[in-house]
């Protein structure tokens, strides 16, 4: 019987980047992963393809919609769908062995299968032709992620009405396509098809896109999004789909009462959310009960069983690549006698549509709710001599300080490329730095950053350059 020190059950980006870490600190580690394929959700059905398709529908868009001719550029595009998919498969399956290959560096076992936890220090890995192997170890970290949830009435066959996973891989561009939910799965993938042709319309429960993220700036990204074509039905709940061969009907209400109507579709996405997916883990065996959510509590990633540990999407917190990553990290470490640790005040979100979303810290909501004394400083990339030249200048960037110590609590922005620059503040934040320090810091000229410093110079009113 093989006996570790850490035995991880699965293999997205909580598993693998756990897995390196645990390596790294020298702890035998075999990592165990269902799917036949390192990387998750994330590399395979998540992260990965969505912005494999962006940027090429993206690209797509830029040929037909005007833009290359704006510039001077005439061209004739013509669209692939086929060859669009294929470059996406193929770098997700070099993404997918670059995973593997990393196992191997740091000798960490892969052992493809699923794993049963079987009471404690036990774990039991079915493999694909039935035969089961038993693994002993002193930890076992829970991994093992989440998936789409259901919405009642509207049974999801991924052919018509599909999911996230269907909707990365349509056979073809839709004419109309409906998206059950304004988050972060619709606005992209509803992107991503508008873009390459269909007509979008978005459903969403409440009266507004993006629950969660700073209010100004996801009114301002719905006003982009329906001036790029988008429609957007709000305050609306779906109460039942049928689909066709060809066709999806599906019956809407306004959730404020009123009369229901009917809605047509080539095709329906259904984004409301995703849930913890523990499905065959053998919780019961170590006796650990997860909410009514599905989701399994953590203490500094322990959980209520001695000797298992749980990180990423199966725990509480947002379902971000880079948070089941960074708890994966602090676990290991907390394993291996270290101090690991994860600031849950400064992560990141960015939603990759065009412009951008990128947030982090406390939105103005959050701190008007919390009644904290705040000071906000904005620049529009309409001022700023980038985005200007390259014709990109919807949106804008918002830095929030404290009133008093000028400690910066957030940052919120839509616009180009906000979704790599948000990292100069989660920086600046880490280190509990002030908007003074961002403003005085040199921002290289001309680039989109420069929007972060002036709108950090907003906060004590000396943006100069708008
Ligand atoms: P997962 O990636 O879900 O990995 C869990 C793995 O465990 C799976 O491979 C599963 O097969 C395996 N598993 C489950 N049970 C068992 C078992 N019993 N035995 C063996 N294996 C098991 N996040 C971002 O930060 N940025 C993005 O741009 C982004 N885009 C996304 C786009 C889409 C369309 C979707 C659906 C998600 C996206 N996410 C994004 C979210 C991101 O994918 C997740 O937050 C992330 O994958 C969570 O990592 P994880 O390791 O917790 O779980
Ligand atoms: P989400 O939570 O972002 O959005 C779901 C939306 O559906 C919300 O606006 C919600 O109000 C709405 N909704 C819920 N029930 C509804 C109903 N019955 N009818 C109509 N609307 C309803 O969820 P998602 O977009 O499915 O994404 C799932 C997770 O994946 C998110 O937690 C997200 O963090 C992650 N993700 C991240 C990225 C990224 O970081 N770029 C990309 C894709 C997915």
């Amino acid at each position: 019987m093989a006996q570790y020190d850490v035995v991880i059950i699965g293999g997205g980006p909580g598993g693998y980047n756990g897995a390196i870490r645990a390596g790294q600190l020298g702890l035998k580690t075999a990592i165990v992963e269902g799917r036949g394929k390192l990387g998750g959700t994330c590399l395979n059905v998540g992260c990965m393809p969505s912005k494999a398709l962006l940027h090429a529908s993206e690209m797509y868009e830029a040929a037909t919609g005007g833009e290359f001719a704006k510039l001077g550029i005439e061209v004739k595009p013509k669209l692939n769908l086929v060859q669009m998919m294929a470059q996406k498969a193929e770098s997700v399956e070099a993404l997918t062995k670059g995973v593997e290959f990393l196992m191997k560096k740091n000798k960490v076992d892969y052992i493809k299968g699923w794993g049963r936890i079987d009471g404690p220090g036990k774990v039991v890995v079915k493999a694909e032709d039935g035969s089961e192997t038993v693994l002993e170890t002193k930890n076992i970290v829970i991994a093992t992620g989440s998936e789409p949830t259901p919405l009642p009435g509207v049974t999801i066959d991924n052919q018509r009405i599909v999911d996230s996973t269907g909707a990365l891989s349509l056979p073809e561009v839709p004419k109309s396509l409906i998206v059950i939910g304004a988050g972060v799965i619709g606005l992209e993938l509803g992107s991503v098809w508008k873009r390459l042709g269909a007509e979008v319309t978005v459903v969403e429960f409440l009266d507004r896109i993006l629950p969660g993220t700073d209010t100004e700036v996801a009114n301002a990204f719905q006003k982009i999004l329906a001036k790029q074509g988008f429609k957007f039905k709000l305050g609306a709940k779906v109460t039942g789909a049928t689909a066709s061969a060809k066709q999806v009907e599906l019956t809407v209400e306004p959730v404020a009462g009123g009369a229901a109507e009917t809605l047509q579709a080539d095709y329906v996405l259904v984004a409301i959310g995703r849930r913890p997916f523990t499905e065959g883990l053998g919780l019961e065996s170590v006796g650990i009960v997860p909410d009514k959510r599905g989701v399994i509590a953590n203490d500094h990633f322990k959980t209520t069983a001695p000797g298992v540990w749980v990180v990423g999407d199966v725990t509480s917190g947002p379902m971000l690549a880079h948070k089941a990553e960074d708890e994966a990290v602090a676990c290991m470490e907390l394993i291996a006698g270290k101090a690991g640790h994860v600031n849950y005040g400064i992560i990141p979100g960015v939603i990759y549509t065009s412009p951008e979303v990128a947030t982090v810290g406390q939105t103005e909501d959050d701190l008007k709710a919390a009644g904290v004394a705040y000071k906000v400083g904005k620049f529009p990339f309409l001022a700023n001599s980038r985005a200007k030249i390259n014709h990109e200048t919807d949106g804008f960037v918002k830095v929030l300080a404290d009133a008093k110590t000028d400690r910066i609590l957030g940052a919120h922005a839509v616009g180009p490329n906000v979704g790599d620059m948000i990292a100069e503040i989660c920086v600046a934040m880490e280190f509990g730095g002030s908007s003074e320090d961002v403003a005085r810091t040199c921002h290289p000229h001309p680039t989109r950053s420069e929007a972060f410093r002036q709108a950090a110079m907003g906060v004590e009113g000396w943006t100069m350059q708008a």
